[in-house]
């Protein structure tokens, strides 16, 4: 017998037939005689909903009130697959995340898991009953709710996981496993057996949300062996393996991309010690979080240019800041742009391989596409574009790199 831990999005139990379908794979499970315990997000677009009400009162919702709105999608998730299960003959209970103890920070909104009691889990399988928890959702330990950043679910199942040591976490979702990139963006993009942790890591950092990276992180740390796989279809999915030598030997694993980005520069501030803490420093006390940065060489008068970027969503509070800053050191101006998006190579194979940097940027310079920003890591490579050359970039980049003829194990 085997303990497995089920993770479905939000498509996947997106309405009543498809709770159905999903109680109707659970009880496969379980009458093959594992132990099931099954992690939901809410219905496709409640989130999205709810966090529009919030909205419509105040700009920016309190933090702590919008976590008890939020977890409200997930309860109702997890009332109506147990249901359904009781309805298919499997007796299940549903649990939210305070009654299973998913005890958190108390950073609302984006609060990080620290201990999970799994007594109860333990106590309901062992009487022979699947159980069902919310997803996305804990408790502080001042009783408060607290929410886990969107996409938070998959953390909540490999935590889980993690708690209960199970046997296997499964991430069904509305793709049958990791593409070498989006597959919404590119169609020829392919499906992958195996990805290594590092790479996925790395890919959901720079911006694949199919995983979110705390969930990958959590992985990582507990050593909890990860699939991710399609409600819709049957099929192996993508094995998230932590031995290297078991993928493909692809120099490229995939290509990530974010649009959640803005870049800021300031023109002509002095080449001297400290400047970049006084142009940084205001940024991080706003609490603001800088990516990529770059500092041009000093030009004659020992002036030089500072740019970096930071998420989209922080970009009118980083420019506001910037703004200030620049005034203080005689800067001559300040530019913004929050069209601009990021896209990655990443792949543990760049290790052993040269000249990677310089075909990708053929491969962009070919289709015409001018690169703001470049950094580089072991296994990645990220550009910083404009915005309308994404889907261009991306395919160009995947052309470029033979990922539609990767031979996939
Ligand atoms: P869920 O609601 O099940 O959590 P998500 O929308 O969060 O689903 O994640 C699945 C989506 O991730 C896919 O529909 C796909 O568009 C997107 N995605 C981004 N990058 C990749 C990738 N490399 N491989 C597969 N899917 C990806
Ligand atoms: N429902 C939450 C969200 O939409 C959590 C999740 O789906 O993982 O972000
Ligand atoms: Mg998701």
């Amino acid at each position: 017998m085997a303990l497995i831990v089920q993770k479905y999005g939000g498509t996947s139990v997106g309405d009543i037939e498809r709770i159905m379908a999903v109680a109707e794979r659970v009880k496969r499970w379980r009458d093959r005689g594992d132990a099931v315990v099954v992690v939901v997000s809410a219905m496709s677009g409640e989130t999205d909903r709810l966090i529009g009400l919030a909205r419509q009162i105040q700009a920016r919702p309190v933090p702590r009130e919008l976590d008890v709105l939020m977890s409200t999608g997930e309860q109702v998730t997890i009332a109506l697959l147990s249901m359904a299960l009781s309805a298919k003959g499997c007796p299940a209970h549903s649990y939210t995340g305070a009654q299973v103890h998913i005890l958190t920070d108390s950073a609302h909104n984006k609060a990080r898991i620290r201990d999970i009691d799994a007594a109860r889990v333990r106590a309901d399988l062992e009487a022979g009953r699947v159980v069902v928890v919310a997803g996305f959702q804990g408790i502080d330990e001042h009783g408060d709710i607290t929410t886990l950043g969107r996409g938070g679910s998959d953390t909540s199942a490999v935590a889980i996981a993690a708690a209960l040591q199970a046997d296997e976490c499964q991430i069904y979702t509305d793709v049958d496993g990791v593409y070498t990139t989006d597959p919404r963006v590119e169609p020829r993009a392919r499906k992958l057996a195996r990805v290594t942790f590092e790479e996925m890591l790395e890919m959901a950092s720079l911006g694949s949300k199919v995983l979110q990276i705390r969930a990958v992180e959590f992985a990582g740390k507990y050593r909890v062996p990860l699939r991710v796989l399609s409600s819709f279809k049957e099929g192996e999915g993508t094995l998230i393996t932590f031995e290297e030598d078991a993928v493909e030997d692809a120099k490229i694993a995939g290509i990530a991309f974010s649009r959640d980005e803005a870049k800021l520069t300031v023109l002509g501030v002095p080449d001297q010690p400290g400047v970049a803490h006084q142009i940084l420093g205001p940024i991080a006390d706003a609490n603001i979080e800088v990516d990529m940065i770059i500092q041009n060489v000093a030009a004659q008068e020992a002036m030089t240019d500072f740019t970096f970027t930071v998420h989209r969503n922080d970009y009118a509070r980083a420019l506001e800041v910037l703004e200030g800053t620049a005034q203080q050191l005689n800067a001559r101006q300040v530019l913004g742009d929050p069209q601009i998006v990021k896209i990655s190579l990443v792949g543990v194979g760049m290790r052993s391989h040269a000249g990677i940097a310089s075909r990708m940027f053929a491969a962009l310079a070919e289709v015409g596409i001018n690169i703001r920003m470049i950094s580089t890591s072991e296994i990645k490579i990220s550009v910083v574009v404009d915005e309308k050359y994404l889907e261009l970039g991306v395919r160009a980049l995947h052309e470029a790199f033979g990922l539609d003829r990767l031979e996939v194990a």
